[in-house]
């Protein structure tokens, strides 16, 4: 398996699968949520609007699959993060269970590509070195055990976030 690092736009990835760092009602927002739901199209927000009206939405951790509309994507992943408040109110555990739902979502479809925003990091507050440090570690545990995934992908909007995952991963050999 391999795991790569981009600093970009996730809408502009053409992989099986992109996440998105939605919120638990799949209502949309800013963010890469916005960017996701205005770059994909309506047909995105109208299979949110089904999943949601059959399960009342996502809960942090948790992740649903829909359609990627127009985006070069096939899919695309809706997981959503906690919110930061403050690291005791098991941020660290949801965070990690949404990037493992995400990838086991993503097994479950036998997809093969998978590309990831910094879940929670932006208007969730969630401090960037601890969230990459979870999430890389997710990615790597999940590389064990991967069957359809090959290649996953982090996507940093920004050059802090990039200039941190490229300082975790490089010296953990990773990439
Ligand atoms: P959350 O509510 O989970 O914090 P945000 O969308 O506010 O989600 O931010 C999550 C991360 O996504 C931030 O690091 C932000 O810089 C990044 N981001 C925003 N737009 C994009 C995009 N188009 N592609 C990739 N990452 C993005």
């Amino acid at each position: 398996m391999n795991i790569q690092l981009i600093k970009g736009d996730i809408t502009k990835i053409k992989v099986d699968a992109i996440v998105n760092a939605a919120n638990s009602r799949l209502a949309g927002g800013g963010g890469v949520d916005g960017a996701i739901h205005k770059a994909g199209g309506p047909s995105i927000m109208k299979a949110c609007d089904f999943i949601r009206k059959q399960t009342g939405g996502c809960p942090a951790g948790e992740a649903v699959i829909t359609t990627a509309g127009k985006l070069p994507a096939k899919k695309v992943i809706h997981t959503v993060g906690p919110v930061w408040r403050g690291g005791n109110f098991n941020e660290p555990v949801l965070l990690r269970n949404a990037y493992e739902n995400s990838l086991k979502m993503a097994e479950k479809h036998g997809l093969e590509s998978i590309a990831f925003p910094n879940i929670s990091t932006g208007v969730y507050g969630y401090p960037l070195g601890a969230a990459a440090d979870i999430a890389i570690n997710a990615v790597i545990q999940h590389s064990d055990q991967a069957s359809s995934i090959k290649l996953i992908i982090f996507v940093c909007f920004d050059t802090l976030s990039f200039d941190i995952y490229n300082k975790k991963l490089t010296s953990m050999g990773v990439i």
